[in-house]
């Protein structure tokens, strides 16, 4: 079972095994973040971030804002450069 070092909840645990998002931040969610946390985020928090504020997932602008919202939920730090 592959773990990775989780930055939302602190711990050592199961890593990522499913699709995350595409792009470079797909890479860095698996490498920072555990199935757990994603599950929490991709399952609850995320869906309530999309109907509250009304994203459309075609729209590049609001993909953005739901990886912001994302980074704040996950504890990520922002992208560097
Ligand atoms: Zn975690």
């Amino acid at each position: 079972m592959a773990t990775v070092q989780c930055c939302k909840c602190k711990q050592e645990q199961e890593a990522i095994s499913g699709p995350t998002y595409g792009g470079a931040v797909g890479v860095e969610i698996k490498r920072r973040v555990c199935n757990d946390c994603w599950q929490s985020w991709l399952n609850g928090f995320g869906v309530k971030v999309i109907n509250e504020m009304q994203l459309n997932m075609r729209n590049p602008e609001h993909v953005a804002m739901l990886i912001q919202q994302m980074r704040m939920f996950l504890t990520m730090p922002p992208e560097e450069g």
